[in-house]
């Protein structure tokens, strides 16, 4: 694989070499054979194990660490850092959309803080499955190429065994990058060799000037909006949405304790060490428009007080557009009023949360019905009939004629997903890799390559949570 070093190359002064610390005993836990084609890389081998447990140093590289800072939960933290990350270049893939390589666990650098730049299995293989399946969902997100386990320890709560995720992201600048160097460093020329860079690299479409700064800002509250409408479609809760998890490209970053819904409620916390709820699933929304608010703050040196404030005023309309645009292909209305499909939307998850309803199962009942049928299984699962049938008789008068039902509910199958990640999939998968069996694991995985699919022998994939995997939730320590 030849590398290409752009970041390294243009901006020096944002990183720090360093030294990868291999991992002992190392074996394959997970490999994305999506992500391999893509970068036109052989299955799994001997070369590829040396260089992704780190090792050894894969020619070509340049092995570094970046420095950013963010707001976390609220406060600002002057200088992070990829305390645990290292990345080695930018590869091209089959469509020439070059990808960032990183190492998630591979040692120490200088960002570590009190951290050993490690990280333990079950998150390595947590980030790996969720990039994977948020890909196949068709929810923009960085990907993951492999996991390498490995019989290195490392002390959290307990003693546990290192791994290594290797990330692939087309761009590791985060909304935390611009908050360092103008909070930080106070250097109006990086923060302009910053933004030229990004936009150089990632908006080839604009140009770096008054009004390319401008219509870039849009673009980003745009992209922004436009993955939290995937998030609160696909029932994707991020968990830690510091302005330092947040990608500048709007592609979901940097996951710890992330959860899909099982069962639906507007307030779920998925992160065990957020009890205020900061970043509970119905206040994702508000949150990014904060951190966008953050970027333009960090980005003010650079471009006028207008022109970032009539970018953010774009985030409410394309954030409800785009959520707009997912509900109805997950529900099967045509294009329509907002303010009527809005109501409709939120009647129905209203019936979800009054009845403890699991929001995928639920949602995929759409691909089970055609229009027409008189009977709707997910009448059976309200307790209140009558509140089932208001809302139902406001869907079909709004859904109207629908020419070819097959079609239709077709199309529903494709919009809703029969498998997602349920955390209490994930955790038998990792407890079953902790005990030396990757079977499981790879299984679970291949499931998630083809979410939209009924696979026969998979139906008990597609169960809400036993009980004891019920509001599983995990917490920063990763
Ligand atoms: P995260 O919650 O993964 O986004 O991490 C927040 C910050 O803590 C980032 O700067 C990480 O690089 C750093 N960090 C997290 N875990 C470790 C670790 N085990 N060793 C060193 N740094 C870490
Ligand atoms: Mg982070």
């Amino acid at each position: 694989m030849e590398l290409r070093q752009a970041f390294a190359t243009h901006l020096p002064w944002a990183l720090s070499q360093v030294e990868p610390q291999g991992l002992e005993n190392p074996r394959w836990l997970l490999w994305s054979q999506d992500a391999a084609e893509m970068l036109s890389l052989v299955g799994p081998d001997a070369n590829a194990l040396a260089v992704f447990s780190a090792n050894a140093r894969m020619a070509g590289a340049s092995y570094h660490a970046q420095v950013y800072a963010g707001h976390q939960f609220g406060g600002y933290s002057p200088r992070l850092g990829d305390g645990r990350a290292m990345i080695l270049g930018e590869a091209r893939d089959i469509d020439g959309q070059y990808w960032d390589i990183a190492l998630k666990g591979a040692g120490k650098t200088p960002y570590s803080r009190h951290g050993d730049g490690r990280a333990v299995l079950r998150s390595a293989v947590r980030e790996f499955l969720v990039s994977e399946a948020l890909f196949h969902l068709g929810v923009p997100s960085t990907r993951a190429l492999a996991v390498v386990g490995s019989e290195t320890q490392v002390w959290r709560e307990s003693l546990e065994t290192a791994a290594i995720t290797v990330r692939l992201a087309r761009s590791h600048i985060r909304f935390g990058h611009f908050e360092y160097v103008t909070h930080g460093e106070r250097d109006p020329e990086r923060l302009r060799q910053l933004v030229d860079f990004t936009i150089n690299q990632h908006f080839p479409h604009l140009s770096c000037d008054t009004a390319g700064y401008a219509a870039w800002f849009a673009e980003v509250v745009q992209r922004t909006a436009v993955m939290i409408a995937h998030w609160q479609a696909a029932g994707f809760a991020h968990g830690v949405m510091n302005t330092d998890n947040m990608s500048i490209l709007g592609d979901s970053f940097d996951f710890g304790p992330f959860s899909f819904l099982d069962t639906y409620r507007e307030n779920f916390i998925c992160n065990h060490s957020d009890p205020e709820g900061r970043y509970a699933f119905d206040r994702q929304p508000g949150i990014a428009l904060w951190n966008l608010q953050r970027l333009a703050q960090a980005l003010s040196p650079l471009i006028s007080s207008d022109a970032l404030i009539a970018g953010l005023d774009g985030y409410q309309h394309a954030l409800v557009q785009h959520y707009l645009i997912l509900m109805r292909q997950k529900i099967g209305l045509p294009a329509g009023q907002a303010a009527e499909d809005l109501q409709i939307v939120s009647g129905l998850m209203s019936l979800f949360e009054k009845n403890a309803l699991d929001y995928t199962n639920s949602m995929r009942m759409f691909a089970q019905w055609r229009p027409g049928e008189s009977h709707f299984a997910l009448r059976d699962e309200c307790l209140d009939s009558a509140a089932f049938d208001a809302w139902f008789q406001a869907y079909e008068k709004r859904l109207g004629r629908v020419a070819d039902a097959e079609l239709w509910r077709r199309q529903r199958q494709a919009a809703n997903p029969r498998y997602i990640l349920r955390n209490y999939l994930a955790q038998e998968a990792i407890d079953a890799a902790q005990q030396g069996d990757n079977q499981p694991l790879n299984t679970l995985y291949q499931l998630l390559r083809n979410p939209f699919d009924e696979q026969p022998d998979m139906a008990q994939y597609a169960r809400r949570p036993p009980r004891w995997g019920e509001g599983l939730i995990c917490s920063c320590s990763s």
